[in-house]
């Protein structure tokens, strides 16, 4: 039986935000890489869609006030090669997503919207404290990444609101990204683990994704490795952090894990999976540990 859909196609952020606030039972749909897989496996049946393909602004980009401010409509692909010497933590985990068409199409805006655990941009943004721009006819707010991810695909997006753009500094200093699956490409995230060392902010950021509820931050091992750059004076100069620091650095990063066994994984091997993800990042952004 033929079910009819609404399609609404906006061509400007204003119509687009009229439009959700009139239906907030619509389903924004960017690149499809989520949208058309459930609605394809009728796990969705909206009465409505909100195409954003045609809104210019979501695909836009800039830098002001040493912020990036990047359209929530900016696919993988651009991002890569438009934004990956400035992020390279975010370009990294893009770099992982899908296949060639998937990152041509799959927008971080969308990675957002659906919230998977697994979705490879979280552990990114949650690593440099990356802010989400929602709006609505009501007006603007900014919530910070990692207080964004509300429970398991769920997210802080009110049914009135679109995820306008991702606003985050560029890098001042190291930023890694290590996936864990049952192959290399096109495979979701048994678990995940990204790493940034801002020398300049002083700050150790990390993302854990695929081992909890919603992506998580570690931030015991975060306060733990900015402890032990602080008492080495290693923030600048490669000094060695020594089996010890990393150890623990790594044994901080799993803590923080609240996996799940699934079809995936079991929780214990993505808890030691962290620990040899943790290991590595911080081996890669200090050169040698
Ligand atoms: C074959 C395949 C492989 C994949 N591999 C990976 C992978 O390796 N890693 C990974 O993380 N993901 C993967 N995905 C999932 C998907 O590609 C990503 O989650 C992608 O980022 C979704 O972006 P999109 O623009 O296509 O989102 P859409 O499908 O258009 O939307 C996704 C969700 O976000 C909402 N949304 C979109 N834009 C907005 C907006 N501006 N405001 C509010 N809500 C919005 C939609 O309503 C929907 O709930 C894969 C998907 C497929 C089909």
């Amino acid at each position: 039986m033929a079910i009819a859909v609404e399609f609404i196609q906006p061509t400007t952020w204003e119509e687009a935000l009229a439009a959700r606030s009139a239906l907030p039972g619509s389903v924004p749909i960017a690149g499809g890489t989520d949208v058309m897989v459930d609605l394809n496996f009728d796990r969705s049946r909206p009465d409505a869609l909100l195409d954003l393909t045609r809104v210019d602004d979501l695909r836009e980009w800039a830098e002001e006030d040493a912020i990036l401010r990047i359209g929530a409509g900016v696919s993988y692909t651009r991002l890569i090669g438009e934004l990956g010497e400035r992020l390279p933590g975010l370009a990294m985990a893009a770099r992982t997503i899908g296949s060639p068409q998937i990152r041509n199409r799959g927008t971080v805006g969308g990675n957002l919207g659906a919230a998977s655990p697994a979705g490879d941009s979280h552990p990114p943004l949650l690593a440099v404290h990356a802010e989400v721009e929602l709006a609505s006819v009501r007006g603007l707010r900014r919530v910070p990444v990692r207080e964004f991810y509300a429970g398991p695909k769920e997210n802080v997006v009110a049914g009135d609101e679109l995820i306008a753009a991702i606003l985050v500094a560029p890098a001042a200093g190291a930023e890694q990204f290590s996936k864990i699956g049952t192959r290399n490409a096109m495979v979701i995230a048994a678990c995940s683990f990204a790493l940034s060392i801002d020398p300049v902010a002083r700050r150790v950021g990390t993302g854990i994704g695929s081992a909890g509820p919603t992506p998580l931050a570690a931030r015991e091992a975060e306060a733990f490795l900015e402890g032990v750059l602080d008492e080495r004076d290693g923030w600048e100069a490669p000094v060695a952090l020594g089996e010890p620091a990393v150890n623990r650095f790594a044994e901080l990063v799993a803590a923080a894990a609240r996996p799940i066994d699934d079809v995936r994984s079991s929780a214990a091997y993505r808890r030691e999976a962290l620990r040899v993800l943790a290991r590595r990042t911080l081996g890669w952004a200090r050169g040698a540990v």
